[in-house]
């Protein structure tokens, strides 16, 4: 059987540290100015009622990926585990799919000219046995990622034992990132 990937932010574990956005332009060469990885705060009420919270954007992995869809080329694609990649050497350029992508997870690589954006490490690191960079430098075990159809893995218990929601899920584009909402913080899609 096919693994059923998954990654889990917990945004009440998250410190906001960019560790892991850090080890991914490491582990993956990002380009100065372009990302695939951010976590960003966001901060809601009025001094001194100030509430905030940290939120990954990258790549949800969308099982109905729009850039997918849209890409003239069949550059971009999915894999059976569920990864959504960009073939480089076949992308063209023409940025459908950065227009298409409702989380706005695509960018043009100035340095290999074609679009980029996370694979969840899949060719440097998931071939190896290894997990993603940035699950596996965090430092407060914020992010889980594993295989859905493992009923022992940590992201399956996570997924039964927490309250979480998939980004922009009214979307329809299926994401298989999901984050557990922060409890202290602000919660929002
Ligand atoms: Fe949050 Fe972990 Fe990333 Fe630090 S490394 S910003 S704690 S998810
Ligand atoms: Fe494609 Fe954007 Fe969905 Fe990723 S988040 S699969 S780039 S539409």
């Amino acid at each position: 059987m096919s693994k059923k990937y998954r990654m889990i932010h917990d945004e009440n574990l998250c410190i906001g540290c960019q560790a892991c956005s850090v080890a991914c332009r490491s582990e993956n060469n990002i380009s100065d100015d372009v990302f695939r990885l951010q976590v960003r705060m966001e901060t809601k009420g009025t001094f001194p009622d100030l509430k905030m919270n940290f939120r990954r954007q990258s790549c949800v992995m969308c099982e109905d990926a729009p850039c997918v869809t849209v890409c003239p080329t069949g550059s971009s694609f999915q894999t059976l585990d569920g990864i959504v990649h960009v073939d480089e050497n076949t992308c063209v350029s023409c940025k459908y799919c950065v227009v298409a992508c409702p989380y706005d997870a695509r960018y043009m690589d100035p340095i290999i000219k074609a679009i980029d954006k996370c694979d969840f490490c899949s060719e440097n690191r998931l071939a190896k046995g290894q997990l993603p960079a940035c699950v596996s430098i965090c430092p407060t075990d914020a992010l889980v990622f594993g295989d859905m159809n493992d009923k022992d893995s940590e992201v399956y218990v996570k997924s039964n034992t927490h309250y979480t929601l998939f980004p922009k899920a009214h979307l329809g584009t299926k994401p298989k990132l999901a984050f557990v909402p922060n409890k202290k913080g602000v919660n929002y899609e």
